[in-house]
């Protein structure tokens, strides 16, 4: 399977070159050339398959340079981490499901393809006698979850920038304590955006960038996308096997667009499964806007109780902009010039219509989501993190637009990683599972440095492998 960019510049890549490509070299998103789609008898054949097996099934449609022997023993790896042998286990909850995506090691679904990824690229790099330096920003869980897939590999270090006293003391402490030697952690004083301000001019800077091998693992990675469409179709032949289902519908808590557009790219694998997804924001609702009026315009970040969805520009909207505008990437480069110019970018009434058939979309504010928390606690005995119950309450809203069929809403991480909004909707404490446990008592490890490039790419020079 050959990749290309959204943007049309870059040479056809294999899957191995996509992964380690990370963004495409002419600032497109990478795209396999064909999405793959799954007959009847194939869906019907996968519904007696294990997570792990599936997951096999579904990333060698995609990674399809690499061995299958190999490539199961990657998907085992990665996956035994996790603390239930389902993986993502699918709960009924009053009248919808929750689909668990948080029972990797730093509780949130991020784990489900940074466990993969940081096995795949120290595959990679072996066979090819290469190392990488990984470097991210992150406002707190991508850090975590990066973390946690590369610690104690042999030839990657990883250093993840975070702002000094603005994470969450657990999303901290998470970070901090891995004591294993490949891992930096650097606090900075500042915010989160100095923080990705300074990782960006650091990657723009092409002669360092190869000098030092660095990688990333942000959410643009092809990989992470496709380890993701698992779980979409896990759900829905598990719903169908189960309660006699037809169609199974998705509510999805969106941020940068890449769980979702895993959801958009599983309904083109399995669209007799899956049917139709609901998009689900915060305040920072840029992209429910666009479902709802096909107008895509930038705002300004406001900090909500789900973090992880505070976001404004969506980095993996691109790719579901080049299916949008017929796989043209004249079309898309000149629409995301436009819209790096005017900060807008608008869509004709037939892409309009189709993005209503893809999406249906609602925005929920902080005293709905806290409402939610509460209602489902109380009626059913069920705890949600914030950013789940974003998912939840925008759900109900859009049910009188859903067809009949059962509805899954994506828990995307543990309550006990928002005790505060946890406390603050129920009155009581979210237990700690056994991965966050006895935290505070661990040494940690973190460098304090000024939000200041020259001070960061000095650090990296004086620990990064070559
Ligand atoms: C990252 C994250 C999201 C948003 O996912 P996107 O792929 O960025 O849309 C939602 N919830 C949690 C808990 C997250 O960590």
């Amino acid at each position: 399977m050959n990749y290309l960019s959204t943007r049309g510049r870059t040479a056809p890549v294999g899957f191995s070159e996509a992964v380690l490509m990370g963004l495409a070299t002419d600032g497109g998103l990478l795209l396999p050339e064909t999405v793959p789609e799954a007959s009847p008898e194939t869906l019907r054949a996968w519904r007696r398959l294990s997570y792990t097996e599936l997951a096999l099934e579904i990333l060698a449609l995609f990674a399809d340079d690499i061995p299958r022997r190999e490539l199961d023993r990657l998907v085992r790896r990665s996956y035994a981490t996790f603390d239930t042998p389902e993986i993502t286990p699918v709960v009924p909850v009053g009248d919808f499901f929750v689909l668990e995506l948080f029972h990797g090691p730093t509780l949130a679904f991020k784990d489900v393809a940074l466990q993969f990824l940081g096995n795949l690229f120290e595959w990679l790099l072996g066979q090819r006698g290469e190392r990488m330096n990984i470097l991210g920003a992150t406002s707190g869980d991508t850090g975590s979850a990066a973390i946690y897939g590369v610690r104690g590999k042999e030839n990657i270090r990883i250093f993840i920038l975070h702002p000094h006293g603005r994470v969450s003391p657990v999303q901290a402490l998470q970070m901090t304590t891995v004591p294993e030697d490949n891992v930096f952690n650097i606090a900075i004083r500042g915010t989160f955006d100095d923080g990705q301000a300074i990782i960006k001019s650091i990657f723009e800077d092409l002669a360092f960038k190869e000098r030092y091998r660095l990688g990333a693992v942000n959410s643009i990675n092809w990989t992470r996308v496709a380890a993701q469409v698992v779980y979409y179709v896990y759900a829905a032949l598990r719903l169908q096997e189960r309660e006699g289902a037809d169609r199974v519908h998705f509510a999805v808590p969106t941020g940068n667009f890449g769980d979702i557009f895993a959801g958009y790219l599983a309904r083109r694998l399995a669209g007799a499964a899956i049917g139709t997804l609901v998009l689900a924001t915060n305040e920072n609702n840029i992209l429910t806007r666009f479902v709802n009026e096909g107008r895509y315009v930038r705002g300004t970040v406001v900090p909500t109780i789900s973090p992880s969805m505070d976001i404004q520009v969506a980095s993996n909207f691109e790719r579901y902009l080049y299916y949008l505008l017929d796989e043209d990437p004249e079309r898309v480069t000149e629409a995301m010039a436009r819209f790096a110019q005017s900060g807008e970018l608008r869509v004709g009434f037939r892409a309009q219509a189709r993005v209503r058939e893809d999406f249906v979309s609602a925005s929920v504010g902080e005293a709905e989501t806290l409402e939610t928390i509460r209602r489902v606690y109380e009626a059913h005995g069920y705890l949600l993190d914030p950013h789940s119950a974003v998912g939840v309450a925008a759900a109900a809203k859009c049910r009188g637009e859903l067809p009949p069929g059962p509805l899954v809403c994506l828990a995307t991480a543990h309550p006990a990683k928002f005790p505060d909004a946890v406390r603050r909707a129920t009155g009581r404490d979210p237990q700690r599972p056994p991965a966050l446990r006895g935290l505070e008592d661990r040494p940690t490890r973190c460098e304090v440095l000024p939000a200041d490039e020259q001070v960061i790419r000095d650090f990296i020079a004086r620990h990064a492998a070559v």
